[in-house]
């Protein structure tokens, strides 16, 4: 198979090693920085391998600086990785390799449906192109064929998963303007990096199923997943860059990863918020009880002291 699956590591293979893959739109902000602790505390509590990978497919909504910023943020929140860091924006060829497999194999379709096309659906595929042949002379996106089939999963917060792939609707690997789609890049490079487990934001636990079923179309394992709350301001919208969430400040780390902590549900004792980020982050990985993050989509920034 020509993928370039699971780069070469020397010595055994480890049995941990998880991620943080954030896209480079904007400053690393509260919300953020919550999926990167609990990725890093469930990594390191369990001695395994924590890397960083940005994702860099999107240039049109990338902010000039900020991958360099959320670097910087990181190790100034004491979140260092191991390997260096991979940039999707350097992994073209291995994506292109994977989308022709998938269409030697008949896994994917050109769709060349609008925005208006797809309007009144909810955001499910409706599947208008499926079997439309000759599809091609104009310019279309690629989409993965799904099955009529249930996925189930065990997220490791969130308890068991259950999604049948037609309601979720066929999905996009490659966009109209031949940029490579977030579904495709992460399953290329989960498989490419080894991830076994993936600690990140609720937000993508309803992409988790596409990524489960492309995995298994690349013949790799799939990880474990857990999905932590995102963080909701008052009007319960979530921090996002989109809605211009600032960005964490670099000069007092200590309060926001003690922050981040209580959003994590780990009560870390009021004395530690006046301890320095190494002592934060060592009682952290010292007490970390995935079991104890809230088993639900969000958790107000409000509630945080
Ligand atoms: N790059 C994605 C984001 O920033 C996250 C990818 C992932 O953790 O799977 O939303
Ligand atoms: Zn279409």
């Amino acid at each position: 198979m020509p993928i370039d699956k699971e780069h070469a590591r020397s010595g055994k293979k480890p049995i941990y090693i998880g991620r943080f893959a954030p896209s480079p739109s904007g400053p690393l902000h509260f919300g953020s920085l919550v999926a990167a602790l609990g990725s890093y505390l469930d990594a390191r509590s369990k001695n395994g391998i924590w890397l960083v990978r940005m994702e860099d497919i999107d240039p049109p909504r990338e902010q000039p600086g900020a991958a360099d910023q959320i670097l910087k943020s990181l190790e100034a929140y004491g979140l260092h990785w191991d390997e260096q860091v991979l940039f999707q924006s350097q992994r073209h060829e291995a994506y292109r390799q994977i989308i022709n497999h998938l269409e030697a194999k008949g896994f994917i379709y050109p769709c060349t449906c609008t925005r208006k096309d797809l309007q009144g659906y909810g955001g499910v595929y409706p599947g208008i192109c499926r079997d439309k042949s000759d599809n091609t002379k104009t310019q279309h996106s690629l989409r993965v064929r799904c099955p009529e089939k249930i996925i189930e999963f065990q997220d490791l917060i969130q308890g068991s998963i259950q999604y049948a792939l037609p309601d979720l609707g066929d999905f996009i690997i490659q966009r109209k303007d031949g940029l490579f789609a977030y579904q495709l890049a992460v399953c290329a490079d989960d498989a490419y990096q080894g991830i076994t487990h993936v600690v990140r934001g609720y937000d993508l636990l309803n992409a988790t199923p596409w990524q489960i079923y492309l995995l298994s179309l690349l013949n790799t394992t799939t990880p474990t997943y857990a999905h932590v709350p995102v963080i909701t301001l008052e009007n319960g919208d979530k921090l996002s860059k989109q809605n211009h969430a600032p960005e964490i400040p670099l000069d007092q780390p200590e309060q926001q990863l003690f922050k981040a902590l209580q959003a994590l549900g780990q009560n870390p004792d009021k004395a530690l918020a006046s301890s320095s980020v190494s002592d934060i982050l060592r009682w952290g990985i010292a007490h970390w009880q995935i079991e104890k993050v809230a088993k639900r989509p969000s958790v107000p920034l409000a509630a945080l002291s």
